[in-house]
């Protein structure tokens, strides 16, 4: 008996043609052509195509991933084995990384997608679909939640990240690099991760607005007050370094603190945020003092996804601290 698959399409590169009279290309290939474009698939697995949206991946909402679970778990409870996604590069790590909060399932949820488009020598949908429907097809997926499969690599999506605007190579994990890979016919996982981080959310989901700033040379914070005029609920704020500020954006963001839920991230996107280090006006000792709160290991991007599910559930600051000093424990 061969594994039953659900792939899910939502748009994106891999699904972008032209009908030839316009620049560009854009989502228009369904579910079915994608599957019909990958030699072997029907080998590997009985496959069961569902175009779920048509979207470029930039205006993939909270929503329609929350739609998308819904599915996923009407799927699994139907006797579906493992989840397959495909969607744009864009935005792919943040729609991977939010569905892997929320994901309770055990059965593999594989997120993939194109780099070059179906028109395009070297296109690679196809070997992309076949990858991630190998591995969410085997037994070694179950239970990591959710992974993104590229370019023959298996990335948690916990630290799946994009790092290149159109190499097929694009996605990297950072710190802890790619956990697998496939080799011929085979899926290998070779580090196991020891722990998932699960964000139970309220049935009513309301969505807070969080704000993502980043910090560059000669900022004086003057956004932080636009942030906190147009009433935003938080505020990630992605510092220079190893969390720092200008000294100029104390004022304000000290302000803002006494307002909404700060937390400061590094704008470098890779390595743990400094705590005990540095002491000048703006530095992390200095802002964590002021109550802003550290992400730890989180990017601004992994950071406002965290922030926006625990506002939405409504927590307190403090809870919001220990959850983001959780993912170092
Ligand atoms: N570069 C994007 C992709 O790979 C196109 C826009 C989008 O993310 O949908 O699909």
């Amino acid at each position: 008996m061969k594994p039953k698959i659900k792939v899910f399409t939502l748009g994106g590169t891999i699904a972008m043609v032209s009908d030839g009279s316009e620049r560009g290309v854009s989502p228009k290939l369904k579910a079915e052509s994608l599957i019909n474009a990958v030699p072997g698939i029907s080998d590997i697995a009985d496959i069961d195509p569902v175009t779920f949206r048509q979207l470029p991946s930039p205006s993939i909402s909270y929503h329609d991933i929350f739609d998308l679970l819904s599915e996923i778990y009407r799927s699994l409870d139907n006797g579906t084995n493992g989840i397959v996604i495909t969607q744009g590069t864009d935005t792919l790590e943040e729609t991977s990384f939010l569905l892997d909060r929320i994901y309770t399932g055990q059965a593999p949820i594989v997120t993939t997608g194109a780099m070059r488009n179906p028109t395009l020598p070297g296109a690679d949908g196809p070997s992309n679909i076949l990858h991630a429907v190998m591995v969410a097809a085997s037994s070694e997926a179950c239970g990591l939640g959710v992974l993104t499969v590229f370019n023959g690599d298996i990335h948690a999506a916990r630290f799946v990240q994009k790092g290149h605007t159109q190499s097929p190579a694009a996605f990297t994990s950072s710190p802890i690099g790619p956990i697998g890979w496939v080799s011929e016919s085979k899926v290998r996982i070779i580090s196991n991760l020891n722990k998932r981080y699960i964000i139970d959310l309220n049935n009513k989901i309301q969505l807070p607005k969080v704000a993502l700033l980043k910090v560059s040379m000669g900022d004086d914070g003057s956004l932080i007050d636009t942030v906190i005029d147009k009433g935003f609920d938080g505020l990630v704020i992605e510092g220079t370094g190893g969390g720092h500020l200008p000294a100029a954006m104390v004022e304000k963001i000290t302000k803002a603190v006494a307002k909404i839920p700060v937390v400061l991230a590094s704008r470098i996107g890779s390595g743990e945020l400094l705590r005990e280090t540095y002491m000048f006006p703006g530095s992390e000792i200095d802002l964590m003092d002021k109550g802003i709160i550290n992400s730890g290991l989180m990017n601004g991007l992994q950071a406002k996804i965290i922030l926006t599910l625990l506002l939405a559930n409504g927590v307190n600051t403090n809870t919001i601290i220990s959850e983001f000093n959780a993912w170092l424990e």
